[in-house]
């Protein structure tokens, strides 16, 4: 789609390039793509970004956007209780509430600054249609499950493969295939799922290791933790981006490095559903590994909220390792941008503002209370300590905007808040 060309001028950008510089600089966006940094001439549209922060949008790696509609259905329970709770309303789902469920929570997303978010539901063809009319960016993974555990009509491999077929190549939908998790997916499942993966060129996600509980069931139905088990069988591979992954130990880090796998870290979902202070982050990094981080589904975060997301992840692994540097503020802020993209093999095109990119971009005000006093040297601390979502002025997805002066300008916000409110009381009852 030509959207024109436009021209942030005057911010300061935090490019999250290699040298992870800060550029007093204007950005012009051409077709969809970031095509100058520096001083810009005219363009179809201009807007003054001074006193503001222009930054990559913000990449959520993990989360279940239709079930924004479920937002504090299942508090203060651990996963069993809270799956419990959730399958059953899952069940009960129709298409406009699936399509609804989108809406409401890529609102919330776009006005954090967050322009891509990984999925995983069934129904991803409703919510292709929410992602298409709202204007976000979405990597959509329809999720495969064992036929006999599955609410799903039709065999979710076909279903996922259906979709991927209808979906590849639309702007700004990215299809892929996903996996609920070893509990409820076998062997002949997951290999296939990783086949379809490969046959399609399409991103495969699960969830991984994200309680005791699945680590402790899974060893004792097969002997093995799950990601030695996934390592064995042949499944991990540089197209997997597997979700928590909580509870692992160094030797199943090392199998997930050198198979190319990357990690979608979810500090607070996990700590929400007391399922696990441990996520080894810092080793992973270490190892190479690609991490994001995600929000998880509103159902147990509750909020899609990368802001929360950033600041949690630096306090968590701060406060379990009794050592303020082992989780800085660039490293987080890289996790929701540039190792983001890496971790969904996106950062030649996403992640980071370089020419050529697309442009996914979000503008922040740096003259918010929140926020003052900013310098170029303290900017990503203030970004991951205390910005929060109402301090984004606008958010640029693929070169159109989509929230302007913090109105969201493709969709009517109040009609879909109205109609979640009023379609989310039948989950309630
Ligand atoms: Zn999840």
């Amino acid at each position: 789609m030509d959207c024109g060309s436009l021209a942030l001028k005057g911010g300061w950008v935090a490019t999250q390039n290699a040298d992870r510089e800060i550029l007093k600089a204007d950005v012009l966006i051409e077709n969809g793509r970031i095509t100058q940094i520096g001083e810009v001439g005219s363009a179809d549209e201009v807007i003054d970004v001074s006193g503001c922060a222009v930054i990559p949008g913000l990449i959520n790696a993990h989360t279940h956007v239709s079930m924004t509609l479920m937002r504090g259905i299942a508090d203060d329970v651990n996963l069993e209780k809270f799956l419990e709770k959730t399958f059953k309303v899952d069940a009960m789902r129709t298409p406009d509430d699936i399509r609804l469920g989108a809406e409401l929570g890529s609102l919330e997303m776009l006005r954090s600054g967050c322009t891509s978010f990984v999925d995983m539901y069934y129904g991803q063809n409703e919510i292709a249609k929410a992602v298409t009319d709202i204007g976000i960016r979405g990597f959509l993974g329809w999720v495969v499950l064992d036929e006999q555990f599955t609410t799903q009509k039709g065999s979710p491999l076909a279903n996922c493969e259906n979709f991927i077929d209808s979906h590849k190549g639309l702007e700004r939908i990215h299809p892929l295939v996903a996996l609920q998790g070893v509990y409820v997916c076998s062997e002949d499942t997951l290999l296939k799922a990783k086949d379809l993966a490969y046959r399609k060129d399409t991103l495969l996600h699960i969830h991984l290791s994200e309680t005791r509980k699945e680590v402790y069931g899974h060893q004792a139905s097969t002997g093995k933790r799950p990601a030695d088990w996934l390592h064995d069988i042949g499944f991990l591979c540089d197209k997997l981006l597997a979700a928590h992954c909580a509870w692992l130990t160094m030797d199943e880090m090392r199998k997930m490095a050198e198979t190319g796998v990357s990690a979608a870290h979810c500090p607070v979902s996990n700590m929400k559903l007391a399922s696990g202070f441990e996520a080894p982050i810092p080793e992973m990094q270490a190892l190479g590994i690609p991490v994001g981080l995600g929000t998880d589904g509103c159902s147990s975060q509750n909020r899609l909220d990368m802001w929360g997301e950033m600041k949690t992840c630096a306090l968590l692994h701060k406060a379990q390792r009794l050592d303020a540097s082992v989780m800085s503020a660039q490293r987080v802020f890289d996790m929701a941008t540039i190792e983001g993209a890496r971790a969904l093999g996106m950062d030649r095109e996403l992640g980071s503002i370089e020419t050529g990119k697309m442009a996914d971009l979000a503008v922040i005000d740096m003259k918010h209370p929140a926020m003052v006093p900013t310098f170029q040297n303290n900017l990503i601390s203030n970004l991951v300590y205390s910005c929060q979502s109402d301090c984004v002025l606008h958010t640029v997805v693929n070169g159109r905007i989509v929230m302007k002066n913090r109105n969201i300008v493709t969709l009517d916000e109040g009609n879909i808040i109205t109609r979640a409110q009023n379609m989310s009381e039948k989950f309630f009852l």
